[in-house]
């Protein structure tokens, strides 16, 4: 079994997650180098929450570059991926290609100590700081870095085309399939349809949604 932070149930990583790599090969001479390439499964809430993201499952193209450094193991990568999410301005689906760099060392345990006062409590070392990242058993779970990359990588504010014209403010018709769509100001015509397409919404409560574009094309002509 493979939980959510890639370890297996007895609390170790699971070198058959794809999502956790092997430095053994690498080996512990500074210096050393090696370079992968890896498509994986994207994991469960990978990007915005709610704004735009990459689905689970979707494929995650990874290019890894492990280097060997004296305190542990430098990860340099870049991941690709598609996000899917809606435009901000007209709340169409969008989907957009993501690519997002990363960096992080991943410390030898033991380096850690040798660097620390040797007083410290050898038994809170990986938990002590939330911010550093260790190797176990010369594996890494680069999950959580790869989360943040991507995340940091996403626009905030995503948008189908950098033209998109969104929706009209006041009864909310698409207005790039809707040019020269407008309000006449403090126009007594509108002003009597308005009041009438609330007496409809009163009557229809389950048909709210419809009213209002019906009223809009009557103000267009
Ligand atoms: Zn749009
Ligand atoms: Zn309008």
């Amino acid at each position: 079994m493979i939980s959510k932070a890639g370890k297996a149930l007895n609390g170790h990583l699971d070198h058959r997650n794809p999502l956790v790599f092997d430095t053994h090969e690498l080996g512990r001479r500074p210096g050393a180098l090696k370079r992968l390439t890896r498509s994986v499964d994207a994991p469960k809430d990978f990007g915005i929450d709610g704004v735009v993201g990459v689905p689970e499952g979707a494929p995650v193209e990874l290019d890894v570059r492990l280097e060997s450094v004296m305190e542990g193991v430098l990860v340099t990568g870049t991941a690709r991926a598609s996000a899917e999410g809606e435009c901000v301005r007209c709340l169409e689906p969008l989907s957009l290609e993501v690519e997002a760099d990363f960096q992080e060392m991943f410390s030898y345990p033991d380096a850690d100590d040798r660097n620390r006062s040797k007083t410290a409590d050898p038994v809170d070392d990986a938990e002590d700081d939330e911010d550093r990242f260790f190797l176990e058993d010369g594996l890494f779970d680069l999950e959580s870095v790869l989360r943040d990359a991507v995340v940091l990588a996403l626009p905030m504010q995503p948008v189908c085309r950098e033209t998109c014209a969104g929706l009209c403010s006041e009864c909310g018709v698409g207005l790039d399939e809707n040019p020269g769509h407008h309000h006449e100001a403090l126009d007594i015509r509108w002003a009597a349809l308005q009041g009438l397409a609330e007496t409809v919404q009163d009557g229809e409560k389950d048909n709210m949604g419809g009213a209002e574009p019906g009223v809009d094309e009557k103000q267009e002509k």
